[in-house]
């Protein structure tokens, strides 16, 4: 079963016009089923854990990340989102989901988390520090950092997220490679913790095509040093585009589905009301 499960409606409206887009780009490329996973920054529920969380200090990385949060963020409630999945359920092959940033205050995250009936919750980590790394306008911070420092942080976030048994999927993991700043010291002990962690938690990893077509590293996430290791802790994979264009939904998913074999999976998962359910591929 080929399926597409992280993909983005913000650039757009809740309005079918829009959204139409995403389902005919799937159909078109053969997707069975979608799963919509808005950011956890769509939703003002969410916003006071931002402004906990992140550096908003007239730093460069602070007045880029104050601007960011007035931009396009926290416009429909959790409600409204439901309520216009609920229509979309009507007509399309499609699944609920969220994907929720690294919080610090995860009792905080479960509490909003709770009011509601999600098929699955993606936890990603967007933030290292309170710092959006995957964000072009401020990717020179990069060259300030120590990598081992990175490393470290990103595996203690993921450990965090796992602990919390609030999450179904790990996104994109090790996208911290996006753009390319490639370790020169052994990764591994990082990639066999994430994997050892998401293994307790029952959690799946995201193949994501995102930075493949989104990113300077072009390769699909994870990595394949962190595939084989998945595959040795016997995990579970899903496939996704991360789209946030119509016209991105499904890219790249035959792609995704053969990197998955080449390491042995012979299985994808998809989500309904929190049941993990295994299908073939
Ligand atoms: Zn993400
Ligand atoms: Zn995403």
């Amino acid at each position: 079963m080929k399926t597409d499960y992280h993909m983005h409606f913000e650039y757009g409206d809740y309005d079918e016009n829009w959204v139409k887009g995403f389902f005919d780009a799937a159909k078109a490329r053969g997707v069975e089923e979608l799963g919509i996973t808005e950011h956890s920054h769509t939703f003002p529920e969410f916003e006071e854990l931002y402004y906990e969380d992140l550096i908003l200090d007239d730093s460069f990385i602070g007045k880029f990340q104050k601007s960011w949060l007035k931009k396009n963020k926290f416009k429909h409630t959790i409600k409204d989102y439901f309520d216009f999945m609920a229509k979309l359920k009507e007509k399309y092959p499609v699944k609920i989901g969220i994907e929720v940033c690294n919080f610090q205050n995860q009792d905080k995250v479960k509490k909003i988390l709770e009011n509601y009936d999600f098929d699955y919750i993606i936890g990603s980590v967007h933030f290292l520090d309170g710092w959006a790394y995957d964000s072009s306008e401020i990717k020179s911070e990069w060259d300030r950092r120590d990598l081992r420092d990175i490393y470290e942080i990103y595996t203690k976030e993921v450990e965090n997220l796992a602990a919390s048994g609030l999450y179904d999927v790990l996104g994109h993991p090790f996208n911290i490679r996006l753009f390319k700043y490639i370790p020169s010291f052994d990764v591994t002990p990082y990639l066999k913790r994430v994997a050892k962690a998401l293994k307790n938690a029952d959690m799946t990893a995201d193949i994501n095509t995102g930075t493949l077509y989104r990113y300077p590293i072009a390769e699909i996430s994870p990595y394949p040093d962190f595939m084989k290791i998945a595959k040795e802790e016997n995990l579970t994979v899903m496939t996704s585009s991360d789209a946030h264009k119509p016209e991105d939904a499904g890219n790249y998913i035959d792609d995704a589905i053969k990197y998955a074999k080449s390491f042995g999976f012979t299985e994808t998962v998809t989500f309904n009301k929190r049941k993990k359910i295994l299908n073939k591929i």
